[in-house]
């Protein structure tokens, strides 16, 4: 299958214009998923052997992935976080499970399915249960973007013997889950809440993988890369708009604007170079695992830093114009400076530099 780029292109505007109104009232992106289902990007990720894309799970399929979750986000950062998510869950049981977990994912996807990987705990965190021949789950996931429209999360479960295993849980409308995190003021769109997993029965066949996968490296920290490509649509569509509406007011010509407009450009290549060299990286299996791990984590840290300086010389850019709510740059600015809260950002810095004090980053 080749992906439509072009169309998802023209329809950028249209998932922007629906991140938007989402945004309000933090409604979901009914709409833009069944957009974006339509022009295949939910089994891109998918093996070609099974009619996908291969992108991300067959070898040399990382810059096209790339391409894809960088329009995504460029059009809505959560919708991006949404697919994102699918396409990790996606990955992991390619790795981890068996051909016929796959199979069966596949099946799923093709019917419908939205996959999600929700790992982050709550005081009450994900037990497996065991109770003679019978599996069942306790405890809550918090973060868990498309709470209440995810049908098929990828999670991680701890079981009587103390190990960490994968599960991917079936998930009907009967739930218990809420779309929100109190309040949270950026990726209002991503319906990001909090899921109950307590009493749903689980079979054998739903585990994936071995005790530790979800852990192992490089996979464990390289896939960041992917969140990364969402998060640098996001500084995109921020230096389009912080041109446009600086051409648009007549201030484009000023020195000052021009400098500001000039390390917007370089901040938003640099994120494109990192992301890219990411990728690469972790579509390479010469290169050794602890020096793919290192070099996602450095990219991470690069992207971060991209991502703030772009929203920062927009503020000063725009001025007031940037903080009014019927600028898109607002919003825009909201989604992406909570998207870039990921994980333990200085133990990702710190391992990175640990990793490269006696060598050199390699080179895909
Ligand atoms: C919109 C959105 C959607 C999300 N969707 C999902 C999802 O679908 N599934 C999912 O599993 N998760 C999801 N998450 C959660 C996400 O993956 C991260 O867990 C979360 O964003 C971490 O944010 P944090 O800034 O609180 O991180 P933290 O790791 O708590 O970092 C905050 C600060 O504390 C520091 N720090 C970290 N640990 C320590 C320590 N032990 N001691 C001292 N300092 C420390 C860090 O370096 C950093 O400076 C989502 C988050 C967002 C914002």
């Amino acid at each position: 299958m080749n992906f439509p780029f072009e169309s998802l292109k023209a329809c950028l505007p249209e998932l922007e214009a629906e991140a938007s109104e989402n945004d309000r009232d933090g409604s979901f992106p009914v709409a833009g998923l069944a957009l974006i289902r339509s022009f295949g990007a939910l089994s891109a990720a998918l093996p070609k052997s099974l009619d996908g894309c291969g992108f991300g799970t067959d070898p040399g399929g990382a810059t096209a992935l790339m391409q894809l979750l960088r329009l995504t986000g460029e059009a809505s950062l959560p919708l991006g976080r949404l697919l994102e998510g699918h396409i990790n869950a996606i990955r992991l049981v390619a790795r981890y499970g068996t051909p016929s977990q796959l199979r069966q994912l596949a099946t799923h996807i093709r019917d419908g399915a939205l996959c999600g990987i929700w790992v982050t705990e709550t005081t009450n965190p994900v037990h497996i249960l065991r109770n003679g021949t019978t599996l069942t789950l306790e405890g809550e996931k918090a973060f868990a973007s498309g709470a209440l429209h995810v049908t098929h999360p990828l999670i991680t479960a701890e079981t009587p013997d103390g190990e960490t295993r994968m599960l991917i849980v079936p998930v009907d409308k009967n739930r218990k889950a809420a779309a929100s995190i109190g309040g949270l003021c950026g990726m209002r769109g991503s319906g990001t809440g909090r899921f109950d997993f307590t009493g749903i029965g689980i079979s054998p066949e739903a585990i994936i993988g071995a005790p530790g996968d979800y852990l192992r490296q490089p996979e464990f920290s390289a896939g960041a890369w992917r969140g990364m490509a969402v998060a640098l649509g996001g500084i995109d569509r921020l230096v389009t708009l912080l041109r446009a509406q600086l051409i648009a007011r007549g201030r484009d010509t000023n020195p000052y604007q021009r400098a500001r407009i000039g390390e917007a450009l370089i901040a938003r290549e640099t994120a494109a170079l990192w992301t890219c060299k990411a990728a690469l990286v972790s579509d390479d299996d010469v290169i050794p695992p602890a020096d793919i791990a290192g070099t996602v984590n450095l990219a991470r840290m690069a992207v971060e830093r991209a991502g703030l300086d772009v929203i920062e010389l927009t503020q000063r850019g725009l001025g007031l114009a940037a903080f009014i709510r019927t600028n898109v740059v607002e919003r825009i600015m909201r989604d992406l400076a909570t998207y870039l809260r990921q994980p333990a950002p200085d133990e990702t810095l710190a391992e990175a530099a640990a990793t490269f004090i006696r060598r050199d980053l390699p080179q895909p």
